[in-house]
């Protein structure tokens, strides 16, 4: 690595040299830190979910929405999922992490329930929970304790955690069978495909937020929207589209048959409170 690093250095010229090494060691420290620190944060309640609206495109009424979790570092700050996620990966503590999670958005969902709000919960499942031998448990105790119907609740898998497929279809078969919702999150970006998918039972698939982006500039990527949701469509999968930030990217797709989605255009991920606002003004509204 040290090689490496010297390498590309060289190749900028001396000065990027120690540029380059200084940046990477404060890189590495921080990493250091949150590695060091997280157990703590488990244990500390130092995490909290924010949750992004999903909306029916066309009558833009919210129907669900996705959990996302944030650390709050009380030296760093809010730290992003992307940052912390592999690092609770790497070291297993994604699995009690996982756990605070789904119990989080569960009695989130239970709240609103009670309170006559019906919103559909996402969250997000990364390879290291969905490998741990008792996650269908955890997933039946959340549904249980919080008296949950199975359908208002939904698991985000990416196609890296079906990489083995034969293990990965039975754990799927067993959570259709407490009757929550699975979708196959980012699709596009890892390298199965639909009909591979097809053998699972998948409600959903959502189209990832690259080539949502760039379906109203680059053909290619437009072509690729419309083949995903012409072969979703044939082989029985709701299609959503995640990160959509414009009028046009909204508009591309419900022509094109894509009528649920979720991205800044419509809102960023939000407080329990905030959605509640919005859920509520909606149901008044119209
Ligand atoms: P994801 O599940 O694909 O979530 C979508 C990400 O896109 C979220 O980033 C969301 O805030 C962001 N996003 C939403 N709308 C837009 C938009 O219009 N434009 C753009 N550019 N981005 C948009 P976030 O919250 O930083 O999460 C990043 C990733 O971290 C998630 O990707 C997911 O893979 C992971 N993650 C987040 N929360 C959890 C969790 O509770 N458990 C696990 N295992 N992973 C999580
Ligand atoms: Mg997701
Ligand atoms: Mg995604
Ligand atoms: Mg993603």
């Amino acid at each position: 690595k040290a090689d490496t690093a010297m390498y590309l250095a060289k190749k900028r010229g001396k000065n990027n040299y120690q540029f380059y090494i200084h940046e990477q060691g404060d890189m590495l420290d921080r990493k250091f830190k949150l590695e060091q620190t997280l157990k703590h944060a488990i244990e500390h309640d130092e995490f909290y979910l924010e949750y992004q609206p999903k909306l029916e495109l066309k009558t833009e009424t919210i129907y669900g929405v996705e959990a996302l979790v944030r650390w709050k570092h009380p030296e760093l700050g809010i730290i992003s999922p992307m940052e912390f996620i592999p690092i609770a990966e790497e070291s297993s503590l994604i699995v009690p992490l996982g756990r605070w999670i789904f119990h989080e958005a569960g009695k989130q969902n239970k709240k609103w329930h009670d309170a006559g709000i019906r919103v559909k919960m996402a969250v997000n499942v990364s390879a290291k929970q969905f490998e741990d031998p008792q996650f269908v448990e955890t997933v039946h105790q959340v549904l249980t304790e919080y008296q949950l119907p199975p359908r208002y609740f939904g698991l985000e898998i990416t196609e890296s955690v079906m990489q083995n497929i034969n293990q990965s279809s039975i754990i799927i078969q067993d959570l259709k069978k407490l009757g929550v919702k699975i979708s196959i999150d980012d699709f596009g970006t890892g390298y199965s495909s639909l009909s591979v998918l097809s053998k699972l039972p998948i409600d959903y698939v959502k189209i990832d937020k690259s080539f949502v982006h760039e379906s109203t500039t680059n053909p290619n990527a437009a072509s690729l929207v419309k083949t995903i949701v012409e072969m979703g469509k044939n082989l029985n999968f709701e299609l959503i589209a995640e990160g959509i930030e414009k009028q046009e990217q909204a508009e591309f797709l419900i022509q094109n048959g894509c009528y649920r989605g979720q991205g800044y255009f419509y809102s960023p991920p939000l407080s329990a409170a905030e959605v509640e606002k919005l859920l509520n003004k909606k149901q008044k509204g119209s």
